[in-house]
């Protein structure tokens, strides 16, 4: 299951590249910028203000998904048992379902077009998400398949999953993007749900298997925003002999409006960080021997 294919980023890794977003995470970031790549299964984005009361989505509804209400067209989640027949129904796009049971024949067909922009550029695929490696099987066919065009893939990954999803495709992948939100166990269970003892292994794990790395960390305000707590995760980076830069990524709220169209709501406040921590976590890191950058 992905939600979305981007040409032409310039982001997440070199050149001019590809973004595949798998969809499915095992995390639950307070901060996350794409709620639509948490859940598995197809979801619906709905925007009323772009209705114009065709009564499309209303006809296709078996369960009183979409009905009037008021004169406006109202969505009853609970009722959407089969996001996919409200797919494409609706003319202003309304009511958009994300993600699709692409194959890797439909990956691969798409992203060979951009072939003599990777080559000209140095650039690839990036693999995102959600969580890459949350599909392994996926993973693992898309991953040799774009090694057969010779194409560079970075892979981006929370890296909450078993070392076995990990280790079938690892041999596929030129860098890895790889999160290090926090080194606290109980900070990283309250803020993202996860797993901090199967990250930290999977980091080692990585090294062991000499793969390269780029480690990214989020700066959020009441999370890890001290420079104790980034002092802490920096050092963690520093002591891994595979880790050729670190990425500081400053909080911002872009995606908040997507909580909206999925109709849940987004509780992280107050999350922005000063530059001054910024650039003293930049300072340090290039003290301790790291390449540090903000954004990537
Ligand atoms: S299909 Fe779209 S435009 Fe038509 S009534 Fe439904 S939401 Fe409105």
């Amino acid at each position: 299951m992905i939600f979305n294919i981007q040409r032409f980023s310039t982001h997440d890794g070199k050149g001019i590249r590809t973004n595949i977003f798998f969809k499915g995470c095992p995390l639950r970031c307070k901060w996350c910028n794409n709620p639509e790549s948490q859940n598995m299964q197809p979801e619906i984005f709905f925007t009323p203000s772009k209705c114009i009361l065709c009564m499309e989505c209303v006809k296709s509804s078996k369960n009183n998904e979409f009905y009037l209400e008021n004169e406006k067209i109202a969505l009853h989640r609970e009722s959407v048992k089969t996001p996919e027949i409200f797919r494409d129904i609706c003319p202003t796009k309304a009511i958009e379902v994300v993600g699709n049971k692409a194959t890797v024949e439909n990956i691969i067909e798409e992203v060979i077009k951009d072939l003599p922009f990777f080559n000209n550029s140095d650039g690839g695929v990036t693999v995102s998400g959600g969580e890459v490696f949350f599909q392994p099987e996926l993973l693992e066919a898309l991953t040799k398949a774009l090694k057969k065009h010779n194409i560079n893939i970075s892979a981006e990954t929370c890296l909450d999953v078993p070392w076995n999803n990990i280790k079938r495709s690892a041999q596929n992948i030129d860098v890895f993007l790889a999160d290090l939100k926090h080194i606290d166990h109980s900070k990283f269970k309250e803020f993202t749900n996860g797993n901090l003892t199967q990250v930290l292994s999977n980091f080692i794990e990585l090294e062991h298997l000499g793969a390269n790395v780029i480690v990214r960390i989020p700066v959020i305000n009441g999370f890890n925003a001290s420079e104790h707590e980034m002092y802490s995760i920096l050092d963690f980076a520093a002591g891994l002999s595979n880790v050729s830069e670190v990425n500081l990524l400053p909080y911002h709220s872009f995606g908040t409006g997507k909580y909206t169209l999925l109709g849940r709501i987004y509780d992280l406040h107050n999350g922005s960080v000063d530059d001054e921590l910024i650039n003293n976590c930049i300072n340090y890191a290039k003290k301790i021997g790291l390449k540090a950058n903000i954004g990537g």
